[in-house]
């Protein structure tokens, strides 16, 4: 595929392969974007955004709905090229496929809901005679970048905002899988887009990243990624806002009043989604210890029948890791944590990118696999007794994206919401939900600002003041 700058699609001498992760075939090449097309691309955004600023809300809607119909009626070619891509399997990549067009309708009708207030400049002496209000305005050139984990509904998180916002868009998408958000790009300018409105840049983060996030006619960078990659961005950035999606090492509470039917399955399936490779993956579950061993055993009895394998398939339950270097990383997380004390209830075992669904018990602190965001196939459990000790537990990491409880008791619940140090509580409910127009984003490390449509407009817009002075009138 080629990368798209200045309205054009341009290709490159060098270029990336992309690969099917799980057989490792080629499936395109990509242009290696240089520095060169970095400093071209900006030009083009900023006389892009002299047409976005210009589009009434109306015509943002008309395209943001017109794209979101476009991705609806190509549906299952999206599905297959994030399956191919990535990790997902088919059907986890046609949920996602559904969730882009929810995401693309909702910043559609908030484009229609960006609102201002009057402003009582006579509330204080001096101010009498005033009057006047704000409305938001587009902040300018929007910098995306986006991992690879969710590879179209991530950029839609992104563009969809910036575009109801006004904005113009430089997108950088994850190297691995950089296709499903330039098929995105690709709809946006059918549905009528501005052609100089978004440039979608491929290349290494390595080597054009510092380019990207220095360059100072971009006013907003919207960043999706790892923490590591992100505070680097932060400490290189200089004057522009910034949005910051980041990871986590989420905790799950079972209580011992749970549903434990519910707690385990959806608890499998928030530890194994994309094969772990979620920045919402379960990775800590503590459970009471009154049922912690019935717990155990249904969720290793339901982890142990899951068929790994061709994404394709409809039958798979889970894919490969993202590239082989990421699964042996995983591997040795794990053989680490068994070094020093955990035991393997199930998984554990890789072939190339494939590893099994894992579940660990008798973790020690000290394990990376207990510390750090794993991103992969792997949950450890751990029995609590006491609940302000399961919080303390819960919140003792540097991440706080979701945490979750699982209670019969409403009164528990509400402890939970308010003890539990993160971005979203889920009650009853793993910490892999999200729905697309909530706020969503973490504390700690593992974020700053807010996505969810609304939320990421007043982030990608900037309020401007209109003040008449009319005493003298
Ligand atoms: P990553 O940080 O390696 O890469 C993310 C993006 O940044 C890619 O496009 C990459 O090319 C680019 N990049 C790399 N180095 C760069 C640099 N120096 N300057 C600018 N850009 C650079 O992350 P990943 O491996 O693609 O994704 C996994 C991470 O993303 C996990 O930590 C996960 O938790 C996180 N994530 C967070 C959310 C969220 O909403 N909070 C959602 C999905 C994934």
């Amino acid at each position: 595929m080629k990368m798209l700058l200045g309205g054009q699609w341009v290709r490159r001498d060098k270029t990336i392969e992309v690969r099917d992760p799980y057989d490792d075939s080629l499936i395109d090449t990509v242009p290696r974007a240089t520095t060169d097309d970095v400093q071209a691309a900006f030009g083009f955004a900023q006389q892009g955004f002299e047409s976005t600023r210009q589009l009434s809300v109306h015509e943002r809607a008309q395209v943001l709905h017109r794209t979101a119909e476009i991705v609806h009626v190509n549906s299952e070619e999206f599905a297959r090229l994030i399956a191919r891509e990535g990790s997902k399997t088919i059907r986890e990549a046609r949920k996602e496929v559904g969730r882009c067009v929810n995401t693309l309708t909702i910043s559609a009708e908030e484009a229609k809901r960006i609102l201002g207030e009057t402003i009582p400049f006579d509330s204080f002496p001096g101010g009498e005679g005033r009057r006047g209000f704000y409305y938001r305005f587009p902040v300018g050139v929007v910098l995306a970048i986006t991992p690879f984990n969710d590879p179209l509904n991530l950029v839609a998180h992104k563009l969809g905002p910036a575009i109801a916002a006004g904005n113009s868009v430089v997108l950088k998408p994850a190297t691995v899988t950089p296709l499903s958000g330039l098929k995105l790009a690709e709809a946006f300018l059918e549905a009528g887009l501005p052609p100089l409105a978004l440039q979608g840049i491929t290349g290494n983060g390595s080597e054009i990243g510092d380019a990207l996030v220095q360059d100072n006619r971009v006013r907003m960078i919207s960043f999706t990624g790892g923490v590591e990659t992100g505070e680097r961005i932060t400490r290189l950035a200089g004057m522009k806002k910034l949005g910051m999606e980041l990871g986590s090492n989420s905790p799950v509470i079972v209580w011992e009043d749970a549903d434990l039917d519910l707690a385990v399955q959806s608890c499998v399936s928030g530890a194994f989604w994309a094969a772990g490779q979620n920045c919402l993956g379960v990775q800590r579950l503590y459970v009471h210890e009154s049922v912690y061993d019935a717990f155990k055993d249904d969720f290793v009895r339901r982890t142990s029948r899951y068929r790994i394998g061709d994404k394709l398939k409809e039958d798979t339950d889970m894919g490969p890791m993202i590239t082989e270097d990421e699964a042996r990383r995983v591997e040795s997380w794990i053989e680490e944590a068994v070094k020093l004390g955990a035991r393997v209830l199930t998984g554990g075992e890789r072939k190339a990118t494939l590893l099994q669904p894992t579940v660990l018990e008798h973790v020690p602190e000290e394990a990376r696999i207990h510390r750090e965001e794993v991103f992969g196939p792997t949950v450890n459990l751990y029995p609590v007794s006491d609940l302000e000790e399961a919080f303390e537990k819960a919140n003792s990491l540097p991440y706080g994206l979701h945490a979750a409880f699982f209670t019969k008791s409403i009164d528990l619940a509400f402890r939970a919401a308010y003890s539990l140090d993160c971005g979203g509580v889920m009650i009853n409910d793993s910490t892999d939900y999200r729905l697309d127009s909530m706020p969503f984003g973490g504390v700690k490390s593992s974020g700053l600002g807010r996505e969810g449509i609304k939320f990421a407009l007043q982030e990608m817009t900037e309020p401007k003041v209109i003040c008449f002075n009319l005493s003298g009138a």
